[in-house]
């Protein structure tokens, strides 16, 4: 539903409907999946075939009086879209995703930060909306049409979920391929390292998507980085270990290596939580050993966070603190960059 959010890194949530299928990994201990089994049918449900639940009107009108509210205030508010559905899910009604494009189109003062599982959808669903009969009647029609055209809505950012390596590599080359304002990474629950400065392309060579360039070209005698300063990029990465039941422990390596990634390309980065583990002893930067909650010994290849025993390299041992008590620390301090 619409809300102030307490996501750190908007300023208001909002669901166009409810229910989704999970995709990935990311998925596997999906709280929207867990809320919606203890609510009745005014909730989207989950898997294929299932039925979507498009959210209010009341909520939808919500977003309208955000953006009355930021441009009284002369300021932009973030609205992440959205936390408990997708809206590039294929069990979607297309005329749902038309009218939340005629939302976007009808709030400039709010950037829309729509959040995918699918990115792969998003160009086929956007020309599907220009498509749709009487184009430029609706302001989502005349939306969808300038974006397919290459003029993507400047109050857009798109961003994907990674949670590890194989993900980046198969995803974010679609990502940079839509045109958008903006593109960026929520990369949690990240369950494991990954190199942004090496992403694997279809040509086989590799990509540095936060300077923009190419490793290797395939036939170039040259070998080696080349810049490629006209390619797009990502504008911002957010980081987050996994909270809630069941929830994996983030080795803070992975996170270390992403803000200084993002540190040598001047790209924004955002540490958003530890979730609900967080490193003890020696490397737990002032986080206290509490006694009698659950520990494990987690290696720089995580196994997705499994009980390594004495085995696996540079390993820490995490302790179950929970999300509220492990915060949102990184060597001793926050990290809340944001594009401007
Ligand atoms: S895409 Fe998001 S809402 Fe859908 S199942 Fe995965 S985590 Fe849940």
């Amino acid at each position: 539903m619409a809300e102030n959010s307490k996501i750190e890194w908007t300023d208001h949530t909002f669901n166009p409907w409810t229910g989704c299928t999970k995709v990935s990994p990311a998925c596997d201990h999906c709280y929207a999946e867990e809320g919606s089994k203890r609510a009745g049918a005014k909730v989207g449900k989950w898997g294929p075939g299932m039925p979507r639940v498009r959210t209010t009107p009341a909520n939808w009108a919500k977003p309208i009086k955000w953006d009355a509210q930021a441009k009284a205030e002369g300021r932009r508010f973030r609205v992440f879209c959205a936390s408990l559905a997708d809206v590039f899910d294929n069990e979607v009604d297309p005329a749902w995703r038309r009218n939340l494009f005629k939302l976007i189109a009808e709030t400039p003062n709010l950037d829309w930060l729509l959040l995918t599982k699918r990115v792969g959808n998003a160009l086929r669903m956007v020309k599907e909306i220009a498509d749709l009969p009487r184009p430029g009647s609706h302001a989502g029609d005349l939306l969808a049409h300038q974006w397919r055209s290459g003029n993507p809505p400047k109050n857009v950012w798109l961003g994907i979920t990674v949670c590890d390596q194989k993900e980046a590599d198969r995803d974010i080359p679609k990502l940079l391929a839509v045109p958008a304002a903006k593109r960026f990474l929520s990369m949690e629950p990240a369950l494991g390292a990954v190199d942004l400065t090496k992403i694997q392309w279809p040509e086989k060579h590799k990509v540095d998507v936060l300077r923009g360039g190419a490793w290797d070209l395939p036939g170039w005698v040259h070998k080696g980085f080349v810049n490629h300063s006209d390619m797009n990029t990502i504008d911002w990465v957010i980081v987050g270990g996994e909270s809630g039941h069941g929830a994996r422990p983030m080795h803070p390596d992975w996170a270390r290596s992403l803000r200084d990634q993002c540190a040598e390309a001047g790209v924004p980065f955002l540490f958003k939580q530890w979730g609900e583990w967080v490193p003890r002893g020696p490397e737990a930067w002032g986080y206290p050993l509490v006694e009698g909650v659950p520990r494990i010994r987690l290696t720089d290849t995580g196994e997705n966070g499994s009980d390594l025993g004495a085995g696996g390299d540079n390993h820490v041992w995490m302790q179950r603190a929970g999300k509220k008590a492990a915060g949102r620390m990184l060597d001793g301090r926050t990290w809340e960059g944001v594009p401007s």
